[in-house]
């Protein structure tokens, strides 16, 4: 819209758009208004724009991720879970055990991070192992301990789903739902979380493309559920001195293409604790909005990615290498 357009004339083009047969998604921000239309592109392509009251242009979106993409929505977004902010030139980080194991080590594990400044509590409670076999996490009973972990220590909590049942369950304990690597492409628990109200946490797949990752956040989107954080984690390629390949380019990439956050997990594709920081220290310096990290009290006795779970006095003094990088690239670009 010009700007300066009326509520009129912003209400007459939804309407146009609406009985065009396309869903509308509104963004106003101070001095302009943009109109995307949802749907069938060829439905509100022949209407003559250009005569239509208070309408400066109309152009097609072209990226297929049109809720998530920076044209519909230039101002980056900032989502909040449950008070902690993420996005809107803060670092956010995201710290934890990768499963609860139980009272003791959970609370000991999210006292350190909350010492060393981290904002939210990670745990699982649904572990997708590539072994059956493996330790799965403790379901409903380790929801309860990380709310409980979470409110001792004054941070919000996120925590994993892997089906449509999960994400009742931890609607209820938990503040952020995270859609793991694996389940990048399940479009069901995608629309599922889509109809949820918490925040997403969205990992990127070990074998997905950025664009697919966009995809993946526009299921979400679209479903209603606005508040998406995007999370690079590491790659599957031919290299394998390291778990996963970390994507640090996936960062400004994804920053050039959406409002949404953007965040990444150094310690999947490090896959060791001594690989975490260098890291972690090159995703802040490009230009993410927060991280999200393995830490464990005692790694050695982890039921699960003990291997690149850090230390608590590491993680410290990752936090303050950190926070030194952000000052230097906030504001650039972001
Ligand atoms: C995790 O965060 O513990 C996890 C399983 O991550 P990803 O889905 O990225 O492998
Ligand atoms: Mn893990």
């Amino acid at each position: 819209m010009k700007p300066g357009a009326t509520d009129e004339q912003i209400d007459h083009v939804i309407a146009r758009i609406k009985e065009a047969g396309c869903n509308t998604h509104v963004s106003r921000g101070q001095e302009l208004t943009i109109i995307g239309a949802i749907g069938d592109e060829t439905k509100v392509e022949g209407l003559n724009w250009r005569a239509t009251p208070g309408v400066e242009r109309a152009e097609r979106v072209t990226k297929p991720w049109k809720i998530a993409s920076l044209q519909m929505h230039p101002k980056p977004s900032v989502i909040d879970v449950a008070g902690v902010k993420i996005g809107g030139g803060n670092f956010t980080v995201m710290a934890g055990p990768c499963t609860v194991e139980d009272k003791k080590m959970l609370f000991d594990s999210a006292g350190a991070v909350k010492k060393a400044g981290a904002k939210i509590l990670r745990g699982g409670a649904f572990k997708p192992r590539t072994s059956p076999y493996d330790f799965m996490g403790l379901g409903e009973e380790g929801l309860k301990l990380l709310q409980a972990a979470g409110r001792e220590f004054g941070m919000p909590t996120v925590t994993e789903v892997r089906t449509l049942a999960h994400v009742e369950v931890a609607c209820r304990y938990c503040d952020m739902l995270q859609i793991g690597a694996r389940n990048m492409q399940n479009y069901d628990l995608l629309t599922e979380v889509g109809k949820a109200r918490k925040p997403v946490l969205l990992k990127r797949g070990f074998a997905a493309q950025i664009k697919e990752l966009l995809l993946a956040a526009e299921y979400i989107l679209s479903g209603g559920n606005t508040q998406v954080v995007l999370c690079e984690r590491g790659m599957r390629t031919f290299e394998t001195a390291t778990r996963f390949t970390f994507d640090v380019s996936a960062i400004p990439v994804l920053k050039e293409q959406t409002h949404l956050p953007v965040v990444f997990d150094p310690s999947h594709p490090a896959g060791k604790a001594a690989l975490v920081p260098p890291l972690a220290r090159a995703g802040v310096a490009a230009g993410a909005d927060g991280m999200i990290v393995e830490v464990h009290c005692a790694p050695e006795e982890a039921r699960c990615d003990g291997d690149q779970a850090m230390q608590p006095g590491a993680f410290e003094a990752l936090m303050k290498d950190c926070a030194k990088i952000f000052e230097i690239v906030k504001g650039n670009g972001r």
